[in-house]
């Protein structure tokens, strides 16, 4: 059999995509293996999200094309396709992000062929997952919100909905394999809509949730405009479903947001958070936060400090702005300097670690339930469990507690990860 080796770049999308294709390969006259060394071909999964990404990507093919024959998938695929091209004459193939599900045609014919273009897409029910407790589901594809900074609805297209069957069927499957966990992706989960069945997001929770063998239901990234009140009390009253929300603000200062193009102000966001709070008291939130927009002054940063404090976060994803090529914000003038990015980049980040050190410590003496999902890859004879709202603990175990949930009292909290004792 052809063996076939996939390299992913970039976020939790992208791991699925992989997995899809992989499902697919293995489908077909394809062995797919963990092992570059042993692999003919070698796809290349790729990220647009920032140019950090698609360097780490574009040496990874130049050092590949020596001995492989390589394809290269993705958002960098669809994004660059004549230059990627040019710049390697040896490329086997390259796979935009809507023929993921062409990847064996890309193989097998080959000859550098570009498959971008929208093509109808397919999702196999049995993908060849990396994980065994928590699997991932691909629920919607592309952004319709054209956030200036963002290149995703670029590459990634307009927003479409997965049919509900095809995703019920994919969670049944899981169940079948032993997971306990299924996580929902999306740019904007919460505008997920399919138009047959007439089911939206809240609809698609209640319906996972009636499948037998999951426990729990995670879903991201959710965009504060289509958080209503509706889906929120949905998500808390919803017992499989986790009572976690990931919620991007971006930033505090609504002039920024405006030229953002988020299409809501900090009160919106704030009035989401108490929203949250009081229909799932002990849930946790976490955030995106963008530093260094153009033209972001000290005062708009300091609202976004201003609204980090307000909300409390349980944890923030922080980026440093940068330039995407094809982007609105990319076109502004107002650029800040790098020196002024960083320094605002540090403030988030000290501001956001108080944040968190306080609330984990909140937890010392409590009593949880955590899921076990594999062994700590720190300490050695830990096993590493979650939440229901996401923190993770330690407790000392082996493998065959992998995909058990287990009650435990938390006996250490200074740092992002707890440690506990199992309760008999
Ligand atoms: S919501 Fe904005 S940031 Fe998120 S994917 Fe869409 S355009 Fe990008």
């Amino acid at each position: 059999m052809t063996k076939v080796y996939i390299k992913t770049f970039g976020c939790q999308m992208n791991v699925y995509d992989s997995e899809r294709m992989a499902g697919v390969l293995g489908a077909s006259d394809f062995e797919v293996t963990d092992d570059e060394k042993e692999a003919e071909y070698v796809v290349i999964n790729t990220c647009s999200g920032r140019q950090h990404a698609e360097d780490r990507a574009l040496s990874y093919i130049g050092a590949a094309i020596k001995n492989k024959k390589v394809i290269v998938a993705g958002c960098m695929a669809e994004r660059m396709q004549d230059e990627l091209m040019a710049k390697f004459p040896r490329l086997h193939a390259v796979v935009g992000t809507f023929n993921f599900s062409n990847i064996t045609s890309a193989i097998n014919r080959g000859k550098k062929k570009i498959f971008a273009g929208v093509t109808e897409e397919k999702y196999p029910v049995k993908l060849r997952r990396n994980e065994k407790v928590r699997g991932y589901i691909t629920i919607m594809q592309g952004c319709d919100n054209y956030c200036a900074y963002c290149i995703v609805p670029y590459v990634r297209g307009r927003e479409r909905s997965r049919d509900v069957e095809g995703i019920l069927a994919e969670i049944s499957q899981l169940a079948t394999d032993g997971f306990k966990e299924v996580m929902f992706l999306g740019q904007n989960v919460n505008s997920f809509l399919d138009e047959k069945t007439n089911t939206n997001f809240s609809g698609l929770l209640r319906k996972s949730a009636e499948i037998p063998g999951i426990e729990r239901i995670r879903f991201m990234t959710s965009h504060p405009k289509d958080l209503s009140d509706e889906l929120i009390e949905s998500i808390s009253a919803t017992p499989k479903v986790c009572k976690h929300v990931h919620l991007p603000l971006q930033s505090g200062s609504d002039r920024i947001l405006k030229i953002m193009n988020r299409h809501y102000t900090a009160e919106w966001y704030l009035s989401r958070v108490r929203k949250i709070r009081e229909a799932m008291p002990g849930g946790a939130i976490t955030t995106d936060i963008l530093v260094g927009f153009p033209g972001e002054t000290d005062e708009d940063f300091q609202q976004t400090l201003e609204v980090m404090r307000k909300a409390g976060f349980d944890a923030s994803y922080i980026f440093q702005y940068s330039p995407r090529r094809g982007t609105k914000a990319a076109l502004m003038e107002s650029q800040l300097d790098e020196k002024t990015k960083l320094a605002r980049l540090n403030n988030v980040l000290e501001l956001q670690k108080k944040i968190s050190e306080d609330i984990t410590k909140s937890y010392l003496g409590r009593k949880v339930e955590i899921l076990v999902t594999g062994p700590n890859m720190v300490v050695k004879g830990m096993m590493e469990g979650i939440t229901d709202n996401s923190k993770k603990v330690i407790i000392p175990g082996d493998g065959s507690m992998t995909g058990k949930f287990f009650r435990v009292k938390v006996i250490r909290a200074q740092t992002a990860i707890m440690e506990g004792e199992i309760l008999k």
